[in-house]
């Protein structure tokens, strides 16, 4: 195979996922806390908006950007959000926010560069980065530090060959958030390499719990010329399916990136660009009902993880997963994911699939009834004492 080819690695949550639906297929119950999505439906007025564009005729291709009036919504919602300016033409409505990794790694990386990424951290972060050829060179988000980054070590690993930086917070699979004056360090220390880009991740920016505060990157103007920002419509709105996400780009930037989008997918689907003008405009309750029951939920995990024999949990602060310290357990993270997943039909995910730094972990995801994690935790308690 093809070196680069060759380099392209997955995401376990996928695997695990189709696994989980063999066995049920098979007649076995299974509980699924593995994949990251929530398991609330698209709301209403979304979906209306949706169909109504698909009525009106909204069928052929839009602008590769995205329609005008959907990247104007986007700056006015993160003009809202954090009092930030941001010129609609450097707004990328793109198929998911998973795209930005993509065409950031593979714009900025190349055979010889570096790029650094969080461990544990979103798989494809490093997936991606080999395939454009770029060497991953991670940065370890420690249980004991509460999951957050840490801006001097981070800065530390900066050589004359770096050309990205990727933060994520909150952070999949931590579910920790870093404070504002780490972040505030990372973005000071950065502006004394404009060279290099920082990448931020705040696709989980809407689900942060009481007592932790969200800071985005796009609060600090003396970035914006180094700063890509990944968001999108799936964890806030509960849209996974809709494949619809957007990236900020510098100016330096957006021409290319959507040079990028006309030799791939041309535009996103059109009446799903109309479904997040909706979202981004119409009632944000749902955003907050959603938030409270993931915290609920985040809660039930938490507790009753730490009840359990060998495991500890940090506490989450934000995003929707609990990663759970099985170090007690005297298992392997892969040993424990396929334990309970093939014996006690509990889907779950290894550390291991978020990076090296996640051996002795188990991601939890909340995104499931309180009765199907508090069902889990008991299979989970059998599991342990067995
Ligand atoms: N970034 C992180 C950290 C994620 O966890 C995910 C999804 O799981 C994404 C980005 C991509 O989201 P999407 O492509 O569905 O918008």
């Amino acid at each position: 195979m093809h070196t680069r080819a060759a380099n392209l690695g997955t995401e376990t949550a996928f695997s695990v996922l189709a696994r989980a639906a063999e066995l049920s297929a098979q007649g076995r119950d299974v509980i699924n806390l593995g994949i990251g999505q929530p398991d609330f439906p698209t709301p209403p007025h979304i979906v209306e908006a949706g169909i109504k564009a698909l009525r009106d005729g909204h069928h052929g291709y839009t602008p590769s950007k995205g329609i005008a009036s959907l990247r104007e919504a986007v700056a006015e919602s993160l003009h809202h959000s954090y009092h930030a300016e941001i010129n609609p033409d450097h707004v990328q409505i793109l198929p998911g926010g998973k795209v930005v990794m993509f065409f950031a790694t593979q714009l900025l990386g190349e055979a010889g560069a570096e790029i650094i990424y969080p461990d544990p951290g979103f798989p494809i972060y490093a997936s991606s980065i080999r395939f454009s050829g770029a060497t991953p060179v991670p940065y370890s988000l420690s249980e004991d530090k509460g999951f957050a980054l840490d801006a001097d070590d981070i800065l530390s690993k900066i050589t004359d060959k770096t050309r990205l930086i990727i933060i994520n917070s909150p952070a999949n699979p931590t579910g920790g958030v870093t404070p504002r004056a780490e972040i505030e360090k990372l973005v000071h220390g950065l502006t004394k390499h404009p060279h290099i880009y920082l990448m931020s991740d705040e696709i989980y920016d809407k689900l942060v719990f009481d007592g932790s505060e969200m800071t985005s990157c796009l609060s600090f103007p003396e970035i914006r010329d180094q700063l890509i920002v990944l968001n999108g419509w799936s964890k806030t709105y509960a849209m996974t399916g809709w494949r619809l996400g957007y990236g900020i780009w510098p100016a330096s930037l957006a021409e290319t990136a959507d040079r990028l989008a006309v030799n791939t997918h041309s535009c996103v689907n059109a009446a799903a660009q109309f479904a997040a003008l909706a979202a981004l405009t119409g009632d944000q309750s749902c955003v907050e009902d959603m938030r409270q029951a993931f915290q609920r939920r985040a809660g039930l995990l938490h507790h009753g993880l730490n009840a359990l024999p060998g495991v500890t949990c940090a506490a989450p602060t934000g995003a929707f997963y609990a990663f759970c310290n099985i170090t007690g357990t005297q298992l392997t993270s892969a040993d424990l994911q396929s334990r309970l997943l093939e014996d006690y039909g509990v889907a779950v995910i290894s550390g291991t699939s978020f990076g090296q730094m996640g051996e002795g972990y188990l991601r939890f995801s909340c995104a499931n009834s309180d009765e199907a994690i508090m069902s889990a935790l008991a299979r989970f308690d059998t599991c342990l004492r067995a």
